[in-house]
């Protein structure tokens, strides 16, 4: 079954320049000062709580989430995306 969660992590994947370039190496460092920065949620535009790095076709993006969002890619998401 697709949920409304694999249909936005596939909306991601398809379109990944809808995620913002990151460093290839993006450590703890990068994911703290991004995330101090006050960047919004991709989904709902909340502020993020939650950067991810997700190496795309397009090179590395950031995946930035508040946690009700992270929470719900994670608990309705089907196991088989690798975004987290
Ligand atoms: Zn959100």
């Amino acid at each position: 079954m697709t949920t409304a969660a694999d249909g936005f992590l596939l909306l991601l994947k398809n379109e990944p320049t809808l995620m913002p370039p990151a460093p290839r190496d993006a450590g703890p460092l990068e994911h703290n000062r991004r995330l101090q920065i006050g960047v919004p949620c991709l989904h709902c535009g909340q502020r993020a709580r939650c950067a991810f790095v997700y190496a795309s076709e397009a090179g590395s993006r950031w995946l930035d989430l508040c946690s009700k969002c992270t929470l719900w890619v994670r608990t309705e998401g089907t196991p088989k995306w690798s975004l987290l």
